[in-house]
């Protein structure tokens, strides 16, 4: 049997979020619910926000100003914290696909070996 992921243990994460997030895939942690532009949308204090900003909030801590969360699995809908760089504005434009292939290929890596085992 699977694992059980660290926020249901932890408990951090408030159940209209917790229960929003699907299985993963890899070790990506997909929203399920409602999204716009591929990005998880969620209820938050009162006021609709991006789903991956709350979760890293809430795990990780609070987001500098004018910062934004680069995803480095490039999966818009993750919200896994691990997953998440928070970097300015400018270098989350100036960011290439080929400036984040290296991030890439490194999460790759680690989902190949997780899968492992077979021939
Ligand atoms: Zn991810």
């Amino acid at each position: 049997m699977r694992a059980p992921f660290p926020w249901f243990e932890s408990g951090l994460l408030p159940p209209n979020v917790a229960n929003k997030i699907g299985a993963s895939d890899g070790d990506c942690w997909v929203w399920r619910a409602a999204k716009t532009d591929g990005y998880g949308v969620v209820q938050h204090a009162g006021r609709i926000q991006r789903a991956h900003r709350v979760v890293y909030s809430i795990l990780r801590g609070a987001i500098a100003d004018g910062l934004e969360l680069d995803h480095l699995c490039r999966n818009r809908a993750c919200v896994n914290p691990a997953h998440l760089e928070p970097v300015s504005q400018a270098v989350n434009n100036a960011r290439s696909e080929s400036a984040s292939a290296k991030h890439r290929e490194r999460y790759q890596q680690r989902v190949t070996a997780q899968k492992g085992g077979g021939t």
